[in-house]
């Protein structure tokens, strides 16, 4: 989570740029700009570091995820499967879009169990959304290939794992598209923002023109002209002070991430030394963008034990099962079909029949898995004091 704590003279010089210009705004003003195209610029290096041929920025990973799924066509009467451990974002989306979201498992990797999906799969699924969360793969070679299989496509929802990668391809590059944040907490920051990267021309597209009230930015880029609409679209353009944050954040993301795996290499030695402790199973090891260290015990007990025992020392670490913005039996408000219309959707049907009804015992793997595992976030900053301090609570705790 460091973006935050290396905003500094490279971010500055970039908004710099646009202030000098006077030109806040993404479009048009082409008299004006003296050539500075941040939203642009940032878009084209975004998608060309994650090795695709399209980036479009939007206002936050979010609208990141809604601007997707109305470019792939999805709407009301489709069921779009994602991962119950997630932020709510993910699934928020899904309803936004008129469309009903389905839960799977996690496995140990603590992403989207391809044995599950397997089985959450009908005849309504029209797109997958495999989460990377806490900064590491999802098995997304096995999700792409039943996808494929079903003719389903896939959406990355890579909002927390910028600059992760397996055998050297980019998160959010496997599948027909990938969402990305950058919002306050996540790897590399704009303040708020978001970014969807394809390289599927027609869908880059729809979702500019989407994201823009329905203007064509393909005939006049960087511009608006007079001509039509091909459908009704929204507002989601990013700023260019956000672009032009963006693009010094980017130019720092493989050494932030270079930092944070040597401070995770530490804490895993650490914690390593606790009888019966298992890692989280990541895809590839070096391609983790190392935002989190994310460890199991033997069971639930033995995971409250370590953690009481990292508690008194001012350690304790996140057990995510007990997170209510991140697990499904923890989101009261979509298992009791809370919604502020009164008409109940997106839970019920006008004439009040309910459109959808969530179980909150659906997830029993994950409550296992999830129950018995702690994580600390990492950050780039930990500096050598802190990180002994917390090596010497964890090999303390492994003989609590
Ligand atoms: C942060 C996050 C989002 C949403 O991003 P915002 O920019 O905050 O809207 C979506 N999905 C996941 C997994 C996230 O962690």
């Amino acid at each position: 989570m460091p973006g935050f704590e290396i905003f500094g003279e490279e971010e500055k010089k970039e908004i710099m740029d646009v202030l000098d210009t006077g030109v806040l705004f993404r479009y048009e003003f082409n008299d004006q700009r003296n050539g500075v195209f941040k939203v642009k610029e940032f878009e084209e290096k975004f998608a060309h570091y994650c090795g695709t041929s399209y980036g479009q920025a939007v206002t936050s990973g979010t609208a990141a995820l809604k601007v997707a799924l109305n470019a792939l066509g999805i709407g009301p009467g489709d069921e779009v499967i994602t991962q119950g451990f997630t932020f709510v974002a993910t699934w928020e989306a899904i309803f936004e879009v008129g469309a009903i979201p389905v839960f799977t498992e996690v496995d140990t990797t603590l992403n989207m169990d391809p044995v599950d999906l397997k089985k959450k799969i009908t005849s309504k699924t029209k797109c997958i959304i495999p989460v990377h969360m806490l900064g590491a793969q999802a098995r997304i070679k096995e999700i792409l290939a039943i996808a494929t299989e079903h003719g389903i496509p896939v959406l990355e929802d890579t909002a927390q794992a910028a600059g992760g990668k397996i055998e050297g391809k980019h998160l959010g590059s496997f599948g027909k598209c990938g969402t990305f944040s950058f919002d306050s907490v996540k790897t590399m920051t704009t303040g708020e923002g978001g970014m969807v990267i394809t390289d599927d021309l027609e869908l880059w597209r729809a979702m500019s023109e989407y994201q823009d009230h329905g203007h064509d930015h393909e005939v006049n880029p960087g511009g608006r002209g007079g001509e039509g609409r091909r459908f009704v679209g929204f507002n989601y353009r990013m700023m260019e002070i956000q672009g032009a944050i963006g693009i010094a954040q980017l130019a720092k993301l493989d050494s932030m991430i270079a930092a944070q795996q040597k401070n995770k290499a530490k804490l895993k030695d650490a914690a390593g030394q606790i009888p019966g402790v298992t890692f989280r199973h990541l895809m590839d090891e070096k391609g983790d963008s190392a935002t989190f260290f994310a460890f199991s015990l033997l069971d639930r007990d033995h995971c409250t034990k370590v953690n009481d025992s990292l508690k008194s020392d001012s350690f304790g670490a996140i057990n995510f099962a007990e997170n209510s913005w991140h697990f499904y039996p923890k989101w009261e408000h979509l298992l009791e079909g809370k919604t502020i219309t009164r008409s109940g959707y997106p839970f019920m049907e006008s004439g009040g029949k309910r459109r959808v009804v969530y179980d909150p015992e659906l997830l029993p793997q994950s409550a296992e898995i999830l129950g018995k595992t702690l994580i600390y976030p990492v950050s780039i900053n930990m500096g050598s004091e802190l990180l002994d301090n917390m090596c010497r609570a964890l090999e303390k705790a492994g003989s609590a």
